[in-house]
């Protein structure tokens, strides 16, 4: 704002005024449901591309505020990340899945269930013994937790973000770069990264329709990506159209509305048991 606008000055700030109160209230109140454990983990399944079938799950931190009702991570999580709590909440998204984890395999239908994790979190010090100690503690088999990644945590410390992720997957923890298309991403980082997956982000699937150009560029996307042995998911799937482009290109996994939409635990392990049974 500009002195020498004419706006309303009252109206002008108290529209930002109460922005800045409802950070305020959602990084105090955040911070209160983070120890009391009230935030909920939902979960999106993936399906395999060519049997439709549900074979891996991506954990969806929720929060249902008492008074404010749902809150989108797309709104906390930032907050999170700037205020320092998205440590505390990734440990709890964490504990929570590998609970979830816990109960696939009791059902004899476990599949890998991928976790995101904060910039701060994966760079703190101890991480890789935070993780293979608490999966140890819960009692889950390794190989069926996978880490999600965007290249922004990774690439503020290349060195440091390789070593970790070498360190990671020698102890059976799968790694997924999530968000591929969006920010920097450049080609070059695939070769650097040690990774088990690629998930390419919704805003490359949403130009399918409106730009022929971009059906090319996504086939030699998923092509390239097998020639490095990386699994490809394709996020944000919601029409017919999107499905059957992605069967052409041979792409791995979807993730989307098309198929289904995040999901609460008993939800989800209710049609994960109805998929695998099928
Ligand atoms: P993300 O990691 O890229 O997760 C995918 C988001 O896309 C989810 O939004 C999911 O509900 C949504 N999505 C999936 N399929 C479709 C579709 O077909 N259409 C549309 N329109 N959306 C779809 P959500 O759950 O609101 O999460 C938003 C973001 O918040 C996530 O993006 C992630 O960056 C962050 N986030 C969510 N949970 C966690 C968490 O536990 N820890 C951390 N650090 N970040 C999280
Ligand atoms: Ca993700
Ligand atoms: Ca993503
Ligand atoms: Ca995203």
């Amino acid at each position: 704002a500009q002195a020498s606008t004419s706006k309303p000055v009252a109206l002008y700030n108290s529209d930002h005024a109460s922005q800045a109160l409802r950070r305020i209230r959602i990084e105090a109140d955040l911070k209160e449901a983070i120890d009391q454990q009230a935030l909920n983990v939902h979960f999106q399944p993936q399906v395999n591309v060519s049997s439709k079938k549900i074979v891996a799950a991506e954990a969806l931190v929720r929060w249902n505020h008492p008074e404010m009702g749902m809150i989108s991570p797309a709104e906390f999580i930032p907050i999170a990340e700037e205020s320092g709590m998205i440590v505390a909440l990734g440990e709890v998204v964490f504990v929570k899945t590998l609970k979830t984890l816990k109960s696939l395999d009791a059902l004899g239908c476990s599949v890998p269930v991928s976790i995101n994790i904060g910039s701060d979190h994966f760079l703190m010090g101890n991480f890789v013994e935070w993780c293979v100690n608490t999966v140890e503690k819960e009692q889950v088999a390794i190989q069926f937790v996978k880490l999600e990644l965007t290249e922004s945590a990774l690439l503020s410390s290349l060195e440091d973000g390789v070593r970790v992720l070498d360190r990671l997957r020698e102890q059976g923890f799968k790694i997924a770069l999530d968000d591929f298309g969006t920010g920097y991403s450049s080609l070059s980082y695939l070769l650097e990264l040690p990774l088990d997956q690629l998930k390419i982000d919704k805003q490359f699937v949403d130009m399918l329709s409106k730009d022929k150009r971009s059906e090319k560029l996504l086939s030699h996307l998923v092509g390239m990506a097998h020639e490095l042995e990386l699994q490809v998911v394709v996020e944000g799937v919601e029409s017919e159209f999107q499905v059957a482009f992605m069967e052409h290109a041979e792409a791995d996994l979807i993730q989307g509305y098309y198929y289904y939409k995040p999901l609460p635990q008993d939800e989800f392990i209710r049609v994960l048991s109805e998929s695998t049974e099928g």
